[in-house]
């Protein structure tokens, strides 16, 4: 299973990316967060890309295309992968359309999140994910279920993103406007566009997705049959 998660900033994706990654056992890669690395570890990449995050802007299409190019050839995502935060821009999304015809790949999904402008700045005012595991949690959305203790791992170190800021929100917005947004056409018209409700409680969101890729999971399937009959009813949208 090969998915696509397009939506603004703060739409939702990495939230629901984790859902799919455990349902299908496929990781999710998102660009953001190897970005992030990236910086943390001082590499060349994160040299080049840590001023243009923190204004808000994208990073260029050639550091981004050869980042994920080779991310696809991991082993790991030898049986699918979801990428979250790739395409952004139609450079980008031509390049992911030569490196899977390279590989004589396809995407199955395109998961289009539609969410208000209003409730996106406010989602990202109130992110913050586990210093450890990274799962993420949101001031009002959704909190751990102890206080202060990571439901995943059991952590008590959580961190805020540097660019969650209101400035650079704006930015992230307009970037998603003029270079993301054009996107929606291009694979609306492949014919493997679906659009969820992002504004919907998160797990209405993740059965809505459920009720999209469940389907082409069982297409599509190499696991042991009845699989994915058997892990539907575990596929119950728990934490909303
Ligand atoms: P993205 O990866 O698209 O930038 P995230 O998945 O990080 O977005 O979500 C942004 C914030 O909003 C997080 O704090 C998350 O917990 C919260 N969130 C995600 N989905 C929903 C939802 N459907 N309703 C309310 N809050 C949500
Ligand atoms: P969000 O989903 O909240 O916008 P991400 O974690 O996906 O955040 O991205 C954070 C920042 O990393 C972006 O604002 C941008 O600077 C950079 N970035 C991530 N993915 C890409 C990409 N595909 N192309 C260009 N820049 C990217
Ligand atoms: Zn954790």
């Amino acid at each position: 299973m090969r998915v696509i998660l397009l939506g603004p900033p703060g739409a939702g994706k990495g939230t629901q990316a984790a859902w799919i990654r455990d349902r299908f056992s496929i990781p999710q890669l998102s660009t953001g967060d190897m970005l992030r690395a990236a910086v943390a570890n001082g590499t060349e990449v994160g040299r080049q890309a840590k001023a243009i995050m923190e204004a808000g802007k994208l990073v260029s299409d050639d550091v981004i295309n050869a980042i994920v190019a080779e991310r696809i050839d991991q082993p790991d995502c030898a049986g699918g992968f979801i990428l979250d935060g790739f395409p952004r821009t139609t450079d980008q999304a031509e390049a992911l359309d030569r490196m899977l015809a390279e590989r004589d790949l396809r995407i199955d999904a395109v998961i289009e999140f539609q969410v208000d402008q209003a409730a996106l700045v406010e989602r990202i005012s109130g992110r913050y994910a586990c210093a450890n595991c990274g799962a993420g949690y949101h001031d009002t959305f959704k909190k751990p279920k102890v206080p202060g203790v990571c439901d995943v791992c059991g952590s008590t170190e959580f961190v805020r993103r540097k660019d969650d800021n209101a400035e650079t929100v704006a930015a992230r917005l307009e970037a998603y406007d003029a270079q993301t947004a054009p996107l929606l056409p291009y694979y609306r018209q492949r014919g493997n566009l679906h659009t969820v409700d992002g504004m919907a409680p998160i797990g209405e969101v993740t059965a809505a997705i459920a009720a999209v890729l469940e389907p082409l999971a069982t297409e599509t399937a190499s696991g042991p049959a009845g699989g994915s009959a058997e892990k539907a009813g575990s596929s119950g949208a728990g934490n909303a």
